[in-house]
């Protein structure tokens, strides 16, 4: 018996993407042998530490760089910043979140200022430090990212590389070489980039944090990869705010065996691998419904691969896309997807964690779905169901 019959739990497809709500990624069984010989061991923690960094800069190499583990990116955000905030000064350490006397303003482009479940600012504040959000969601210029970190008691430059930002991108590259002009070090969450790591370690940020759970689909862990006397005063945060972010022994060896795994599994063969699954997904809905077009959707963020937009048509009436989805998820297996669009019909999916059967069962559900809906063509009086 598996645990979903043992305890009668949902059955889950996984269109949402890497979701916390649902579990965020499936590790191979790799990943899960090496995380069940770890659980029934005793480590050195430290030399665990010490191995990731080394597994990490053999994958990234560069001068003075060091990486470590904490238990997501949420709390590599707080750790993070009470580095910037604290350094390695073991009474600075112990006295966050009470910043007194302490550098404690970061500045966030505002369209940075991100929600992944909660918002970025919360994870900001809970280290002591105060947000200090510039430009619009919009737009943020480098020149209004130069004058905030010019500001004194400026701790950090934050910055999110993420589908989530809004507005106009910042120039990244050269954001961060303001900040370094004033000597402000530079955090950039790119927590889902896992696949980008050299192009956000390239933007000069002095460090860059990248969930484990996401798409490496380690258990979950954040990374934190960066300057080596950075990355130490992260670890010295293991005495301080961080004490209840730690890494667990089975994180940092389930870290190890997903980047072992990632050397199989270059760029170019895996974006082929998504793009077939797309191609695949796209023609077998692409004719299902006259009131439904289909489109690809690259990510926005440059990770190597795409998504699937379905945008559904005024003849199914109001709030059809928020019907499909509810629709989709009263299915067994109940298949989950995105809901960020639904304001504009769309109804995203995420194909990455799906195998060949999975795909065919959400294109069965979509069709069936359809299908009902075509039956009982809604009336004037329609309501939105109750989100
Ligand atoms: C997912 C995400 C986070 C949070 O990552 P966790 O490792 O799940 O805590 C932070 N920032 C961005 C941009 C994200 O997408």
């Amino acid at each position: 018996m598996n645990v979903h019959e043992r305890y009668g739990l949902t059955r889950i497809i996984n269109a949402a993407g890497s979701y916390t709500p649902v579990g965020v990624s499936r590790s191979s069984p790799q990943v899960g042998a090496a995380v069940s010989d770890a659980l029934g061991r005793f480590f050195v923690i430290d030399e665990l530490q010490a191995t990731v960094s080394l597994a990490v800069c053999e994958r990234y190499p560069a001068a003075d760089r060091a990486a470590a583990v904490c238990h997501c990116v949420s709390a590599a955000v707080t750790i993070a910043v009470a580095a910037a905030m604290a350094g390695e000064d073991p009474e600075a350490v112990a006295a966050l979140p009470d910043a007194t006397g302490m550098p404690h303003k970061v500045v966030i482009p505002a369209g940075h200022c991100v929600n992944y479940g909660h918002p970025i600012t919360t994870s900001i504040r809970l280290a002591g430090a105060k947000p200090i959000p510039v430009g619009t969601a919009r737009a943020c210029s480098v020149d209004e990212i130069d004058q905030a970190v010019a500001q004194p008691d400026t701790a950090a430059l934050m910055l999110v590389s993420s589908r989530l930002v809004q507005g106009r991108d910042v120039d990244m590259g050269r954001a961060v070489a303001a900040a370094h002009r004033h000597g402000v070090p530079v955090i950039l969450d790119g927590a889902a980039q896992d696949r980008r790591i050299d192009a956000l370690l390239a933007t000069g940020a002095d460090v860059v944090l990248v969930s484990g759970h996401k798409y490496l689909a380690s258990p979950t862990a954040g990374l934190m990869i960066g300057r080596r006397d950075f990355v130490a005063a992260c670890r010295a945060q293991e005495k301080g705010v961080g004490r209840a972010m730690k890494a667990t022994k089975e994180a940092l060896v389930g870290v190890l065996a997903a980047l072992e795994i990632r050397d199989h599994d270059p760029n170019d063969a895996w974006r082929e691998a998504q793009d077939a699954k797309v191609d695949t997904f796209i023609a077998a809905v692409e004719e299902l419904d006259d009131n439904m077009s289909v489109e690809r959707w690259p990510d926005p963020s440059g990770m190597p691969f795409s998504r699937v937009r379905l945008r559904l048509g005024e003849g199914h009436g109001p709030h059809a896309a928020h019907r499909v989805v509810d629709a989709l998820a009263r299915a067994d297996p109940s298949i989950r997807v995105m809901t960020h669009e639904l304001a504009h019909s769309v109804v995203g999916l995420e194909l990455v964690p799906l195998d060949a059967h999975e795909i065919k069962q959400l294109v069965t559900g979509l069709t069936r779905v359809l299908s009902e809906m075509n039956d009982e063509a809604p009336g004037p009086d329609a309501v939105a169901p109750n989100r």
